[in-house]
């Protein structure tokens, strides 16, 4: 094996997303010389990209657009004329991708991290080839993240039937949009097109939307659904889809299996899920392989079998999300500086950015009950003061606590702004706490977050205004 010196890098980091760019942003901060392999244009991965911004962008637009269009608005006293300029909401989204992967750019030359441009392929455990060019290093980091699950049989041709990229662009509003899959990405690009006007109906193989997610917000967050017009077809698999011009024809069964039926769309969203990107990686050359579910299987480190070679984001087992990949980045590079780089698996909180949002950390009533005695609070949104004058009455938070130690194993909510609210649930689970420290903690009056405390007063049968 070739000697430290020998190497070009001390670092390669395959991948640009949010794993990968922290990943080597800290390690150029922590004096390792980094380079970054991307074959994207731009840099930030599938979130900056085609994921996480995007589709917030497209979110906070249409849902402003709702707001004008659905009467919200005017209940306010603010009477508008509503018109849609679809094609200026596609180019402030545009932008909001094209400032913030320039701000990696940016961030990549402050930090003296070398972007190599181009596809890298292992060719040995410390060398890669990046577009052609031979590249060594003493540490790789595989951050190459994943791509959409494609249904077997069913053509992805980005016009009528599209996945999530191809949603975020749709040149009109779709009369009537088929989301095969109930899980974030349908009901969260789903929520765009159905604000901005088109019919849509969601297929979903379980028997409840949002896998993962607590039992009862997954009933709750259905009904909120089907209120504002999704409508659901539970239990039911999507066994075909034939196009025929500009429209589709979906062939639908019960999961269970049983007599067909079929439906028509002018647009069809595929999101049932997402895969590790692994393929063309040559990971047989460093001596690696992908476990069956084509993830890279690391320790608590994000160390892979092979001496050298590392593994974060959604390459790897556990949620496909943007902050854990960040936080694994982080803790990558400060492991392979020698420090003790760690990130808490058991608290990762998870946000669905619809109206209104969906939010947990911890584990569910259901997984908590299975490992021991559980107490649990929940409060309405509906008996919050600022809920309540903002008219946001739909959702709830619920606290689920150790039945002997009342220290808090999870908590969910479904609030207009869960995904903030959870920040603090997060926090004080990191700490430690018990449902008794949420309650005596002093939140600000009238704030959503006064809701986590009376949930958490609810552990112990006491909330005030309930
Ligand atoms: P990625 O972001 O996928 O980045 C991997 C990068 O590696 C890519 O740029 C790819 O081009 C590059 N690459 C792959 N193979 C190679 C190779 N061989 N050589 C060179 N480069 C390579 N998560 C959230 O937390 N919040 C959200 O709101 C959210 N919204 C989302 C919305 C959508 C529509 C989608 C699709 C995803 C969303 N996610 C969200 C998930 C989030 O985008 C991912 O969890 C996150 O991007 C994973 O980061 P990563 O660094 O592991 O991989
Ligand atoms: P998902 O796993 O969240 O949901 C997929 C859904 O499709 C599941 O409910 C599943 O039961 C269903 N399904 C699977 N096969 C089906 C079939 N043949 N017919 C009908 N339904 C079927 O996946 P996703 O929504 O595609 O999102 C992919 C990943 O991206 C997720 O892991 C998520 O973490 C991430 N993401 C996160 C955010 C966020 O954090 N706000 C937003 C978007 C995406």
């Amino acid at each position: 094996m070739a000697d430290e010196q020998q190497y070009d890098y001390d670092v390669l980091v395959i991948g640009a997303g949010p794993g990968g760019y922290v990943a080597a942003i800290r390690a150029a901060q922590l004096g390792l010389k980094t380079a970054c392999a991307e074959s994207r244009e731009t840099l930030g991965g599938t979130c900056l990209n085609v994921g996480c911004i995007p589709s917030k962008a497209m979110l906070h637009a249409s849902e402003l657009y709702d707001h004008a269009a659905n009467g919200a608005m005017a209940k306010l006293g603010i009477r508008t004329t509503v018109e849609l300029d679809l094609d200026t909401m596609h180019g402030q989204r545009r932008d909001a991708v094209k400032q913030l992967t320039g701000g990696i750019e940016f961030l990549f030359k402050k930090n003296k991290v070398t972007w190599l441009k181009g596809r890298a392929a292992f060719t040995g455990a410390h060398s890669v080839d990046v577009g052609g060019q031979a590249v060594t290093a003493k540490n790789i980091v595989i951050a190459t993240g994943s791509s959409v699950t494609p249904l077997p049989g069913v053509t992805i041709d980005q016009k009528v039937v599209v996945d999530s990229t191809g949603a975020l662009e749709l040149p009109k509003v779709p009369e009537h949009m088929v989301v095969i899959g109930g899980g974030v990405i349908g009901l969260e690009l789903g929520s765009v097109w159905r604000r901005l006007g088109a019919k849509v109906t969601c297929v979903e193989f379980l028997d409840q939307i949002l896998p993962g997610f607590d039992g009862d917000i997954r009933k709750e967050s259905n009904k909120i659904f089907k209120k504002q017009g999704i409508e659901f077809r539970l239990s039911t698999k999507v066994t075909g889809v034939a196009v025929n011009g500009d429209k589709a024809t979906l062939t639908l069964e019960p999961a269970a299996g049983g007599e067909a039926t079929t439906i028509e769309a002018d647009c069809v969203l595929v999101s049932i899920g997402r895969r590790p990107n692994t393929d063309g990686l040559a990971l047989d050359k460093a001596g690696l392989s992908a476990n069956q579910r084509g993830q890279i299987e690391i320790d608590h480190d994000f160390r892979t079998a092979v001496d050298g070679i590392w593994a974060i984001g959604d390459v790897v087992p556990g949620p496909m999300l943007a902050h854990k990949a960040e936080d694994e980045g982080i803790a990558v590079a400060e492991n392979i500086a020698g420090q003790h780089g760690i990130v808490n698996h058991d608290i990762i909180p998870s946000v669905v950015y619809t109206w209104p949002e969906v939010a947990g950390v911890g584990l569910t009533e259901e997984a908590a009950k299975e490992r021991g005695e559980v107490k649990v609070g929940k409060f309405p949104m509906v008996a919050n003061s600022r809920a309540k004058t903002n008219h946001e009455p739909d959702g709830l938070v619920k606290v689920i606590a150790d039945a002997k130690t009342d220290r808090v194993l999870g908590v969910w909510c479904i609030a207009s702004v869960a995904g903030t609210m959870i920040a603090q649930a997060a926090q004080a689970m990191e700490f430690g706490a018990t449902s008794e420290d949420i309650a005596y903690t002093c939140h600000a009056h009238p704030t959503h977050s006064e809701a986590v405390k009376e949930a958490a007063m609810a552990v112990q049968g006491k909330p005030i205004h309930i």
